[in-house]
């Protein structure tokens, strides 16, 4: 395992790929350190004696001890693991922890390769190819994103009849050493401050698409990609000085006629298991949302709460009944996620046939589960927004800047101003109220609601995902049964 050092010391290594507004910037770039410090928490974690047992795994692979953020799920109680390892992680910043899609992708891919590898028609060894590079995740502790979301111009439009084929990221040419890809994936978290980048599609394929079923690995400096990097984070502050600095990063990667060597290559043309690739990818990481959303309203609920109490209205009806929103959707987001957990098994839900086994028996949550708690947790993210605008009133909207609350001749006048509550010294309270203008009012404040909406897939892939595979039927049986109707007829 590496430590923190380790992991910027491999950073500070790599090539230079990365656009951000109109510079070309490096890795360690300070506008980049935000959002290394956020990633570096999930090497601390594996280290402290408080944690590690919980940030740690056993290797299914080698028998060593592993991130548990690098490791495959064998057991229900590796998938509880990972949820409360989330949300505590979670919990310390706030927000997103950035290392999960690394260990979702894993995760689906393990079990995707293993199934293509046995496909008639399989263009390489998928599934040995994917063990070794997995070993090296794990060996090295890498930190890997996931780029999923196509680009997918005119929606409504399949990729094979998109106007302009490179909408979804494709095959162009299949060489004896390889493949060359184009196209670009969008919205990409961590891939600026990650070392790899797990490639899969978006949707489910059908046959004609095969140029758009492919898995592979490529390390996130390849000279085959740009990184057009959007950084968002919290103002710096100079006097108010924070517990901890949060930051975060989306690219969008482009491929332009990417050459990617056939030992990278977990797909290539299985059109089945390309569209299981991209479902596998969205449960794990639903269910990971069930770490982390509970954790962000763990935080909300604070934030809520203290508001509350500088404001002197913890008391107030109103102010409990919001309370109690919060609490219900982080705990009910909670529970699905640790049911998904205790219901998984290696086995994926294929339309017609119900849930079928898949891999080679790595643990997968219950979908049903986790997409539930994902979607009744994401859609909640803007009343959140409105319950902390409730409570705190107009006050954050036009907050003074940290140099006017510093200043020599405003200083004190604003410290008067300002002053809701007697018992709480007015330092906490600025501190307080500028940490909650970082959450509900910065300039990093849309791209993590929007994330927290979209993440994953929108609330239409999870509806569509539960009433796809829940058994509306059996209910309309119990109405039968109760009404005295007719029963259904048995299947054969
Ligand atoms: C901050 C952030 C971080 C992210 N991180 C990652 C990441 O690390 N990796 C990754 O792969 N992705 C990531 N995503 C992408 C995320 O998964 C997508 O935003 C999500 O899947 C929705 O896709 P979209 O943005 O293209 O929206 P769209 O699909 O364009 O959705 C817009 C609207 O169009 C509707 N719509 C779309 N298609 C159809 C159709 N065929 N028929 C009818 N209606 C349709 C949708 O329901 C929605 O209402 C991230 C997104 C955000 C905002």
């Amino acid at each position: 395992m590496r430590t923190r050092a380790q992991y910027i010391e491999g950073l500070a290594k790599k090539n230079n790929n990365l656009y951000f507004n109109g510079e070309k910037i490096n890795r360690l770039d300070e506008r980049q350190e935000a959002t290394i410090n956020v990633m570096g928490l999930s090497f601390d974690a594996a280290w402290d004696p408080a944690s590690k047992d919980l940030f740690t795994a056993t290797s299914h692979i080698t028998g060593e001890t592993i991130n548990r953020f690098n490791h495959i799920h064998q057991n229900c109680d590796d998938l509880h693991k990972k949820q409360d390892m989330t949300r505590f992680l979670s919990q310390k910043v706030g927000g997103c922890i950035q290392r999960c899609m690394g260990v979702d992708a894993a995760n689906a891919l393990h079990a995707v390769s293993y199934e293509a590898q046995k496909s008639p028609n399989a263009k390489t060894a998928y599934h040995d190819n994917w063990l070794k590079w997995l070993e090296r995740f794990q060996t090295e502790d890498l930190v890997a994103s996931c780029a999923q979301t196509d680009i997918k111009g005119e929606r409504l439009k399949r990729p094979s009849e998109q106007t302009d084929p490179d909408m979804y990221l494709h095959v162009v040419e299949e060489r004896s050493d390889g493949i060359v890809v184009r196209g670009a994936k969008v919205h990409i978290s961590e891939a600026s401050i990650s070392d790899e980048i797990l490639v899969l599609p978006c949707r489910a394929l059908k046959k004609g698409e095969e140029a758009y079923a492919i898995c592979f690995a490529i390390p996130s400096d390849y000279e085959g990609i740009k990184q057009i990097v959007h950084l968002h984070g919290t103002r710096k502050r100079e006097h108010y000085i924070r517990g901890i600095d949060t930051g975060y990063t989306d690219s969008y990667i482009i491929f332009d006629d990417c050459f990617v060597p056939w030992e990278r290559v977990f797909l290539c043309g299985e059109t089945l298991h390309g569209g299981i690739s991209a479902l596998l990818f969205a449960l794990f990481h639903r269910h990971s949302y069930s770490g982390c959303k509970p954790a962000t309203l763990d935080y909300v609920i604070g934030l809520a709460a203290l508001a509350a109490e500088i404001n002197g209205i913890e008391k107030s009806p109103h102010v409990r009944e919001l309370l109690s929103k919060l609490i219900m959707t982080g705990e009910l987001g909670y529970a699905a996620g640790f049911t998904a957990s205790s219901l998984a098994k290696p086995e994926v839900y294929m339309p017609g046939s119900g849930l079928v086994p898949y891999g080679p028996g790595n643990y997968i949550p219950n979908s049903i589960y986790a997409n539930v708690g994902r979607c009744l947790t994401g859609e909640a993210v803007f009343h959140e927004q409105e319950i902390l605008c409730n409570i705190a009133g107009g006050l954050p909207a036009t907050f003074p800047f940290e140099k006017d609350l510093t200043h020599p001749e405003t200083k004190h006048l604003l410290e008067k101003y300002l002053n809701r509550n007697p018992k709480i010294p007015i330092e906490e309270q600025i501190k307080f109220w500028l940490t909650f203008i970082d959450f509900g009012l910065s300039g990093s404040t849309g791209t993590a609601q929007y994330g927290a909406y979209h993440g994953g897939g929108s609330p239409i892939m999870e509806q569509i995902a539960i009433t796809s595979q829940y058994d509306i039927e059996s209910k309309k049986d119990i109405v039968r049964a109760i009404a005295g109707m007719t029963p259904r007829p048995k299947k054969k």
